[in-house]
């Protein structure tokens, strides 16, 4: 078997197929029975991933995981109407980009920010 780093989060794993290791698929797997549940209950509820991960109370980053992997997409067609599905899938990709966008600028930001606190009075 190959060694694949796990997507989700970097570990190095041995797979012969998937690429996100045994622990976060469990995770992942819990999540998007949470996931699916809540908008199964809520079928009005619009959300971005965000707003669903907080809803659920997990982690934003687990929700677009499952968006990337196309979860929602493949099974919403059982749960919920076309249209509204359709709603849904693109305030998911949506926030998608939001995310990708606000992660490189928090990247940004720190690196500035950290050669700002070592001239500066510190980090409280
Ligand atoms: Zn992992």
């Amino acid at each position: 078997m190959e060694m694949h780093q796990c997507q989700v989060c970097g570990k190095l794993f041995a797979s012969s197929g998937p690429r996100i290791c045994p622990a976060c698929i469990k995770r992942l797997d819990r999540v998007y029975e949470k996931a699916r549940g809540y908008l199964r209950d809520n079928p009005n509820a619009n959300l971005n991933a965000k707003e669903l991960a907080e809803a659920i109370d997990e982690d934003v980053l687990d929700i677009e995981v499952l968006i990337a992997e196309g979860r929602f997409e493949r099974d919403l067609s059982s749960d919920l109407e076309d249209i509204r599905r359709q709603q849904l899938l693109s305030e998911f990709q949506k926030s998608l980009s939001k995310t990708e966008a606000a992660l490189k600028a928090q990247q940004e930001q720190k690196r500035t920010t950290y050669g700002k606190d070592r001239h500066g009075k510190g980090i409280a």
